[in-house]
């Protein structure tokens, strides 16, 4: 073999070589590469891929983080853009709310004003037609001692004065009713700190009345005043209770205390609302309870125990009984129990808009002793108004 072949042998072995590191190469570069295009998609700009801001289920107040997300160690940790604040409601100005649903309540209690005003500017009145002015208020719900009193009075005015033109008569019935609906009880609420605890509200009702749904409107009232509010979910026999007022709370900013388990003690979960309350400084601490129909005793038990347990940490300010105004002398019955077992301080009537019953704003004044304070006049969120005595009587009239 000539020295010209071995060269030959050598430079074909060494580009034997060449072409097998050269592959290996290029394989591992292509590796690389193929293990870019599995990234993950770049989340959309404003909010990372993961969504932070889902309540875990059953939180009270608080949000939790999901677990850390693992990242690829080649990829940049992109930190998390920030959490957008969610935008809170500001529910309308309590003040005025009862003029501007003044149109529903005229709607179903107009009859009644336009026949007292029939009845009463008829040129002469005889026994029949005051019969007639009395079974059209006692069908309103004013009951009957309200009603004779107010008969009485306008008799009074009638014989008197003598008969009169319909502006007239229309004066004298407006007067007699803001003196029957009672301008002079004190319709304010408690909803400030009382030195240096926050202020509790008890609200209580038969179920169906619409407690829940005023608690959560209730909050909303207080909010718009600028008062730091913390709602306690004591209705412990419905978890809808506790998720409404969690939902109708979190839209205008207001934590709830709620226990996860369906039956839990109701007087534990009020006893944690008015101690958050006070850990949080809120101005004032609102408690839903359950209002199962059960005997007196029944009752009285679990509100009893309620009052007494959060009497522990805080004094009850306010203790509010909420009343279906389309339940009539049944509802009367219910708030004749409850203010046997709790010393009620206010009164709220809901379903106002759907009765021509308004006269069970007197009835109940009279037969408990303590004021309307508020009325439900719709299921809308602000559908709740401070009770306004002249506003009342002038939807009636009008
Ligand atoms: P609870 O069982 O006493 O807590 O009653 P809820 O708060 O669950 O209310 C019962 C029903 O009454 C719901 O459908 C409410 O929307 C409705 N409701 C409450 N207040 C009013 C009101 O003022 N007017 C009308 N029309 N419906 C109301």
């Amino acid at each position: 073999m000539s020295a010209i072949d071995t060269l030959w042998e050598y430079l074909a072995v060494a580009l034997g070589i060449l072409v097998i590191v050269g592959g290996i190469a290029l394989g591992l570069l292509r590796g690389r590469g193929d293990r870019r295009s599995d990234l993950p998609p770049t989340p959309p700009s404003g909010g990372s891929a993961i969504d932070v801001d889902a309540p875990p289920e059953g939180a009270i107040g608080t949000l939790e983080r999901p677990a850390e997300v693992e990242l690829e160690p080649e990829l940049e940790a992109v930190p998390p853009a920030p959490e957008p604040t969610p935008t809170l409601e500001r529910p309308e100005a309590p003040a005025g709310r009862l003029r501007r649903l003044r149109a529903r309540l005229a709607r179903s209690n107009s009859t009644l004003g336009k026949s007292l005003l029939a009845l009463l500017s008829r040129g002469s009145l005889d026994e029949e037609a005051w019969e007639e002015v009395e079974d059209t208020l006692l069908t309103a719900d004013f009951g009957v001692a309200a009603t004779t009193d107010l008969v009485d009075a306008l008799r009074t005015k009638v014989a008197v004065e003598g008969s009169a033109d319909e502006a007239t008569v229309r004066g004298w019935l407006r007067e007699e009713l803001v003196r029957l609906v009672d301008p002079t009880m004190d319709r304010s609420l408690v909803s400030s700190r009382i030195g240096d605890r926050p202020a509790c509200v008890l609200v209580v009702g038969v179920n169906g009345t619409g407690k829940t749904t005023t608690v959560s409107k209730l909050a909303r009232v207080f909010v718009a005043e600028d008062k730091d509010v913390v709602l306690g979910a004591a209705d412990t026999f419905r978890a809808a209770a506790a998720d409404q007022l969690q939902t109708w709370g979190e839209r205008v900013g207001v934590p709830t205390v709620r226990s996860d388990r369906d039956g839990a003690d109701p007087a534990a979960v009020a006893f944690d609302a008015v101690k958050a309350a006070a850990e949080l400084e809120a101005d004032v601490v609102i408690i839903d309870t359950a209002g199962r129909l059960q005997n007196k005793v029944g009752l009285m038990d679990e509100l009893g125990k309620v009052k007494r347990v959060i009497e522990k940490q805080s004094p009850v300010d306010e203790v509010l009984l909420v009343l279906d105004a389309t339940t009539g002398q049944n509802g009367m019955r219910q708030a004749e129990v409850f203010s046997q077992v709790v010393g009620i301080t206010g009164i709220v009537l809901t379903k106002l808009d759907g009765t021509a019953k308004g006269g069970i704003v007197v009835a109940v004044q009279r037969a408990l002793g303590v004021p309307v304070k508020l009325v439900g006049l719709g299921e809308g969120p602000d559908d709740l108004a401070p009770f306004d005595v002249e506003a009342f009587v002038d939807a009636i009239l009008d």
